[in-house]
């Protein structure tokens, strides 16, 4: 049976208690998948509980152990997660160090935004995926050929997983005679591997695809057929469609039975819930929550070889995560100071890595801290202190008249690629993160003389912590409106988007200052 502690220790400071824990992992449904994903783990040192909704069919005789109920509620940080659970009449709470989400994600209808309704010529991308693999029928065509429409990523993001969907459809569609496929898209995501060539296989092949960035093809019902009427962008022409069959991707969303587990991921998250925005810092399993993941089904994706992937994947995120819980390792984080907090919540509701929690006070999690340093300078009463690193860096620079501070994941690899000499005139402060640059710094900075200030942070959706770069941004805005305010208008201070691999923002907005 799982480990049972009381309601005495759920309510107690969690953290202290990571000793005494065993690793042990708890499993969202996914049935079969979800079985493999306890087996590995299990022969990784990690025993798992499946938990299957009630009303799902529990798979038998796996050896697993395998509990039939719902979730209350959860609470806790990576290596203490306490999960109260609904078992038939028995309520209780269990301590695990890592969630896997794994049953199949919410799909909900796009119909309704297109003013559609289902018949047997609208689908949608998932009904018609097990439609075809059932062997089914195509619809009667109008013509000698059969237009099939696709409405894909319009009006809501889709994700990469719909895109390996929808090109297998198109697939499946090349081995009937006369078929013709087009698809009305905003953006492809074909950044996986082989995706970009099976999606350009297809143009070669012949599925027309019309890119639209802004006005999307409109839809309207005559004689209860739909038609398509668009501006082809390309030529700019009015066009118009009357397909024999539209097929429509869904919007993906958490299964409702894991709401008390994305209750934990911060929640400005709500709109993408624990699905990760597409960006290169992310393991594609991971949550914003360090120590829950959403895999396979969950995230939307079925095919044999990424399903591989994301149980791949989801082993090397826990295995790496293993040795720092079981040592302990606390790493130089953010620390409240508690003579100085009022309470107000700020820290907790900012943290984008969710890493602080409330229980009478706010507390930082060590180890799911990303010390992205957000939280100190957001602190209304500065009650937050950061690891040593900003201040250490500093003290230790040669002042220069131009002063760069970059993002150690993104900037600093970018300065790195810039000849030294043209640095010359240059000091580089690498942050932790743009969003830990304070306006002190720059007041710093600014008393010290420099004639400009550039700060680069990670493209907007590329920032490891998701609106670092943002928050840095609209400092430096309201920090150049201040100085203007006040007449000090000759020293420039710009921000910077950019990627390791772009050093060249870097060259010009130096450029830009030395004019
Ligand atoms: S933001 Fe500062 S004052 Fe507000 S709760 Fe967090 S530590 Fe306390
Ligand atoms: S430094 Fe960043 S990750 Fe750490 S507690 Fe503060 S906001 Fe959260």
């Amino acid at each position: 049976m799982s480990q049972r502690v009381t309601e005495s220790v759920f309510l107690r400071g969690e953290y202290k208690s990571r000793e005494k824990a065993s690793a042990k992992a708890l499993i969202l449904g996914g049935d079969e998948f979800g079985i493999r994903i306890a087996e590995l783990l299990r022969r990784d040192g990690v025993p798992s509980t499946l938990l299957i909704p009630p009303g799902e069919t529990i798979p038998k005789d796996s050896g697993i152990e395998i509990i039939q109920g719902s979730i209350l509620s959860s609470s806790g940080f990576i290596g203490n997660f306490d999960v109260c659970i609904q078992e038939s009449n028995d309520r209780y709470i269990s301590r695990f160090w890592f969630i896997v989400a794994a049953q199949p994600a919410f799909r909900a209808s796009k119909n309704h935004l297109f003013s559609l309704a289902d018949s047997d010529k609208v689908w949608s991308l998932s009904a018609f995926r097990k439609h075809l693999d059932s062997g089914g029928k195509l619809p009667e065509r109008k013509g000698p050929w059969l237009h099939v429409a696709f409405f894909f990523d319009l009006k809501v993001s889709s994700e990469i997983s719909q895109s390996e969907e929808l090109l297998s459809i198109l697939d499946r569609l090349e081995m009937f005679d006369q078929v013709q496929s087009y698809v009305f898209v905003n953006n492809l995501k074909v950044s996986s591997e082989g995706l970009d060539a099976w999606y350009r296989d297809h143009r070669r092949r012949g599925v027309v695809f019309f890119k639209f960035d802004c006005d999307d093809p409109q839809i309207s019902l005559r004689n209860k057929e739909p038609v398509i009427e668009f501006v082809e962008p390309l030529l700019k022409e009015e066009m118009e469609l009357t397909p024999d069959l539209m097929v429509l991707d869904e919007i993906l969303g958490p299964s409702p039975s894991i709401r008390p587990i994305l209750e934990m991921i911060p929640s400005w998250l709500a709109s993408v819930p624990y699905l990760q925005p597409e960006s290169t810092r992310f393991n594609g399993v991971e949550t914003q929550k360090a120590g829950v993941f959403a895999v396979g089904p969950a995230r939307g994706v079925f095919d044999q070889r990424s399903l591989k992937a994301d149980v791949d994947a989801v082993r090397v995120s826990i295995l790496k995560a293993l040795p720092e819980l079981s040592s302990l390792i606390i790493k130089e984080t953010a620390f409240v100071d508690r003579n100085k907090c009022t309470f107000c919540l700020t820290c907790v509701r900012l943290c984008p890595h969710g890493a602080i929690g409330f229980d009478v006070r706010p507390e930082v999690d060590p180890i799911s801290c990303k010390s992205c340093g957000v939280c100190v300078v957001e602190c209304p009463m500065a009650a937050i202190e950061m690891r040593p690193a900003n201040a250490v860096m500093i003290e230790e620079r040669k002042p220069a008249p131009l002063k760069l501070f970059v993002c150690s994941h993104s900037g600093l690899q970018a300065a790195s690629k810039i000849n030294s000499e043209f640095l010359t005139d240059v000091e580089i402060i690498p942050l932790p993160c743009a969003g830990s640059l304070s306006p002190i710094m720059m007041l710093g900075a600014l008393q010290e003389g420099v004639k400009g200030i550039i700060v680069a942070g990670c493209f907007k959706g590329n920032c490891a912590s998701i609106y670092g770069s943002a928050l840095a941004e609209s400092r430096v805005a309201q920090m150049v409106q201040t100085l203007q305010s006040v007449g000090m208008d000759k020293v420039k201070i710009e921000f910077v988007y950019l990627a390791g691999n772009t050093p060249d923002r870097i060259v010009e907005a130096i450029t830009r200052m030395q004019k």
